[in-house]
């Protein structure tokens, strides 16, 4: 038997009602704030990510599923979103027509990580972007929205630990800093580190070997080279947090796994998931959009894991499966005949409803209804039909009444749409 591909899942539909609950959710409050849905092709050109992510990033060395296409192309199966929504932007030219851009997109994406649980190589993030608005009350709605969305979901115990990595003024003297502590523990470093300290140092920071983590202690802290502005911008930010009861933690080394960021990056972690703690993360990428061939244009934007989100959700409360609103069980032929047309006719008027097709027993058919957690159903017996009647039971409260055929629809409907 052939079997999926390691680090990849199926999500069968018990789990998918979870998942449709948080989409619906996330959807509706990312709306409220005036952000609109984009949706995009899984697959860019390969090149799109080494500019963006970046060339010493573990993503583009080591994760990317890509390609050569017929014609000779490299393409690749997106790892992360933000790079193509920043494509789009530009490509679109949304520039021109709203100054403050605010985007979100849900999603697969793909990176050929070490497989574990919380980590596959097909995952699926809800994403949130706006252009064009370097404001630090930006910064902290960013914050804000993922964390008033955890809370939306019954989420609690998580923490948003939040850094500036500074701008292309102060970055670049951090960077020096940084490079001078790191070659002095350089033979502690792991060989990618090693090797990639030079491209970006800020990738020591993040890297996961325990050496690599031991060396980067006593670290220079990235806020003590802050310029003026970002300083400025950090402590809004953060004032703003302060303000609105976010709890949050200033994380000096985090850095995050990407090369874009500019000032304020963030994540959101939580203690439930064991290794992998964190279930969301963003950060500013103010020079990403000119970098990628559009104008100078402030950004910002975060990424919710869905696949770790579930998990989390599903610690703190049940979603019951998505139920039935009617199972119609029949008994004989001529009433599976009748079944059939009530069916459809509900079906067309919106309500979920099922049968049996296959003249199973009336215990069989009930087991069937509670299975499926139908609230009502409709039980047609040949005899009551030849009298013009059926039965419409409240499969909760279990009282059932007789109601004619002729009104089997207009009852069914006004029942259920009041309750
Ligand atoms: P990133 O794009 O790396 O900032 O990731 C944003 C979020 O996506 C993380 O906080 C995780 O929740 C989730 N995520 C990233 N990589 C994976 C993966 N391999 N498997 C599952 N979730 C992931």
């Amino acid at each position: 038997m052939i079997q999926l591909v390691r680090g990849f899942k199926d999500i069968l539909p018990e789990e998918l009602s979870l998942w449709q609950y948080i989409e619906k959710k996330a959807i509706s409050l990312f709306s409220a704030f005036g952000y609109k849905e984009i949706r995009l092709p899984l697959l860019e050109k390969s090149a799109l990510f080494a500019r963006s992510i970046g060339e010493g990033t573990d993503i583009v060395e080591k994760e990317m599923y890509s390609f050569i296409d017929r014609n000779e192309e490299w393409l690749t199966l997106r790892p992360e979103a933000t790079a193509s929504v920043v494509r789009a932007y530009i490509q679109h030219k949304m520039y021109a027509t709203e100054p403050l851009r605010k985007l979100f997109t849900i999603g697969p994406m793909f990176r050929r990580e070490r497989p574990q649980k919380g980590r596959y190589r097909q995952f699926y993030q809800i994403g949130v972007e706006a252009f064009g608005s370097a404001s630090p009350l930006l910064d902290a709605q960013m914050i804000y929205m993922p964390m008033l969305f955890l809370s939306r979901l019954g989420v609690k115990d998580v923490k948003v630990h939040v850094n500036s990595l500074g701008c292309e003024e102060c970055r670049p003297i951090y960077k020096e800093k940084l490079l001078s502590f790191i070659n002095t523990k350089e033979a502690q470093l792991c060989p990618d580190c090693q090797r990639r300290k030079e491209v970006n140092p800020l990738r020591v920071l993040d890297c996961k070997v325990l050496s690599c983590k031991e060396a980067i202690v006593g670290v220079p802290d990235v806020l003590g080279s802050l310029c003026g502005a970002c300083d400025t911008h950090f402590k809004i930010v953060l004032e703003i947090l302060s303000r609105q009861k976010v709890p949050f933690e200033i994380s000096p080394s985090l850095v995050r796994g990407l090369d874009y960021y500019t000032r304020t990056a963030f994540e959101i972690q939580t203690d439930l998931l064991g290794a992998q703690s964190a279930i969301a993360g963003g950060g500013r990428y103010d020079g990403l959009v000119s970098a990628l061939g559009g104008p100078s244009t402030p950004a910002i934007g975060f990424a919710f894991g869905l696949d770790r989100l579930a998990e989390v959700v599903s610690q703190y409360q049940t979603i019951l499966p998505l139920g039935l609103d009617v199972f119609i069980a029949a008994l004989g032929e001529k009433s599976q005949g009748k079944a059939f047309d009530w069916l459809c006719e509900l079906a067309k008027q919106g309500f979920t409803v099922e049968m049996d097709f296959d003249g199973r027993s009336l215990k069989s058919q009930m087991k069937q209804a509670d299975r499926l957690n139908a609230r009502f159903a409709l039980i047609i017996g040949e005899e009551e039909l030849s009298q013009g009647a059926v039965i419409f039971r409240n499969m909760e409260t279990k009282e059932q009444i007789s109601i004619s055929t002729q009104e089997v629809v207009q009852v069914i409907a006004d029942t259920i749409s009041f309750k």
